[in-house]
């Protein structure tokens, strides 16, 4: 096909068209670019402006102005102290102040501190209670799905409570004057020279009228068996340094906030300061195989060895990514959150073991793997909350003798736990250990009581109105 012949003079027209074209576009485009820059600097200067004028007023404040703020500020961390009743606390934080004894709202409040601190009585420790939970159930209705025949859902209904419920135990011991207190408060530790340990009843000051209580939480490891139940998927910590939640909603969105036990206390304490001792927060019992606070923390996602479980296995074919170091170090990181807000750890076996049925042998492998995958991450810790419920004994003292015992005691463990839901069972205290029963606030407890077949709980809260509606009926334990 022949192609059209185009004259002279089109197509100079047609070159000085296409050039005009260009110039156009080149001086569009650089002024499009200026303004831009210019948007920027002129949204970055008025940041410049409130920056300087922040400096200049702060350099502007006068000595006295920057005393009244400080002085305005130790009044307000007294004051926290003074509600969770720590008056010496808050005594010596108003000492604190420079030149304090001639400020006279700080002497008036002193007096006021020294005045309701002899008000206070000694709780007597041997009566204090001590509850447990494990996580809490956020999605009822994907916990106790298909609970007529599925055994994973049972065991939700009869090991697990409700965040509604939990709730509403929350609000009603306070509203019963329960304050928090650490399971350390109890006990006084004293090590003489030659490194042995005796130890003493603590000393808890509370107004009359007041009672003490300790709470544990169990199993914080976020199991991968736990996995499609309605349960949080791991602890992390927010930007505020506080410990919070990852939770999947039943549509798969990621939410964060509080939805299991430890930011929710948090939460309530922050509201009520008066519901805790001494910024008391509870313990955490700990195993380690399947990792802690939702982290893969377990040395054998690494090394993987032939008898590796199948939802380990799974987990890790689904995570592809998985770094042990990297899930060790933000392990510790909401660790170290939740022991700045005062929450305390518990071994509670590596293995979740049967303290009773295992061989030594078998306890002391345990031992070893707790140390190493659980203890370097959380630290140290002298109180052991046995799996099962179980126990090393009967009431009362331990058989010096029992070889599992000694091993216990030479791991540095000085407080034993088990599960009694008795309210009158009471700690036990030796001269070098305490001994504790814990009460189960768990579905089969609230629910017994709430149909009237058990009646244990009514010191605490009403469980026929704390009971989830949208639980079923739990099956008594066989
Ligand atoms: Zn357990």
């Amino acid at each position: 096909m022949r192609r059209p012949r185009i004259n002279a003079p089109v197509k100079i027209l047609a070159v000085v068209a296409v050039f005009i074209a260009l110039v156009l576009i080149i001086v569009l485009a650089s002024n499009h670019f200026l303004s831009k820059n210019k948007t920027t600097e002129t949204s970055a200067n008025p940041t410049e402006t409130e920056g300087s004028d922040k400096n200049s007023t702060e350099k502007k404040k006068s000595p006295e102005e920057v005393k009244a703020e400080q002085k305005t500020e130790l009044l307000q961390k007294a004051d926290l102290l003074a509600a969770g009743y720590d008056y010496d606390g808050a005594i010596a934080a108003l000492q604190s102040f420079e030149g304090y004894a001639a400020e006279a709202d700080i002497t008036g409040k002193i007096a006021d501190y020294e005045q309701i601190k002899g008000t206070l009585v000694s709780f007597p420790v041997e009566e204090v209670q001590h509850v447990f939970y494990h996580s809490l159930i956020v999605d009822p209705s994907k916990a106790f799905a298909n609970h007529e025949t599925s055994k994973p859902a049972q065991g939700m209904n009869q090991w697990m409570t409700t965040v509604e419920e939990f709730n509403k135990i929350t609000q009603d011991m306070y509203d019963k004057g329960y304050v928090l207190v650490s399971i350390h408060d109890l006990v006084t530790e004293q090590k003489s020279a030659d490194g042995s340990v005796s130890m003493e009843k603590g000393t808890i000051m509370l107004p009359p009228g007041k009672k003490a209580f300790v709470l544990s939480q169990d199993d914080l490891s976020y199991y991968h068996s736990y996995t499609g139940y309605g349960i949080a998927a791991k602890l992390i910590v927010d930007e505020n340094g506080k410990p919070v939640n990852e939770y999947y909603d039943a549509s798969g969105n990621l939410l964060t906030g509080a939805y299991d036990v430890v930011p929710l206390l948090d939460q309530f304490i922050e509201e009520h300061p008066d519901a805790a001792y001494h910024g008391a927060r509870g313990i955490i019992a700990l195993t380690g195989y399947n990792g802690i606070l939702g982290y893969r923390t377990d040395e054998s996602y690494k090394t993987q060895p032939a008898d590796l479980n199948a939802d380990k296995k799974q987990w890790l074919k689904d995570n592809p990514d998985f770094d042990l170091d990297k899930e060790r170090a933000d392990a510790k990181k909401v660790a170290d959150a939740m022991k700045a807000e005062g929450w305390e750890f518990a071994s509670h076996t590596w293995g979740h073991l049967h303290i009773d049925k295992v061989s030594l042998e078998t306890l002391k492998t345990d031992s070893n793997k707790w140390k190493d995958n659980v203890e370097t991450i959380v630290g140290d810790t002298d109180v052991i909350i046995f799996a099962f419920g179980a126990d090393l004994g009967g009431p009362g003292k331990y058989n010096e003798g029992d070889p599992k015992v000694a091993l216990m005691e030479s791991m540095g463990f000085r407080i034993f736990c088990n599960v009694d839901g008795n309210p009158t069972a009471g700690p036990y205290f030796a001269s070098h250990y305490m001994r504790m029963p814990r009460r189960n606030l768990d579905g089969y407890r609230i629910y017994m009581n709430s149909i009237g077949k058990e009646n244990n709980l009514s010191d605490l809260f009403d469980a026929k109105e704390v009971l989830d509606k949208s639980r079923p009926p739990v099956k008594p334990l066989t």
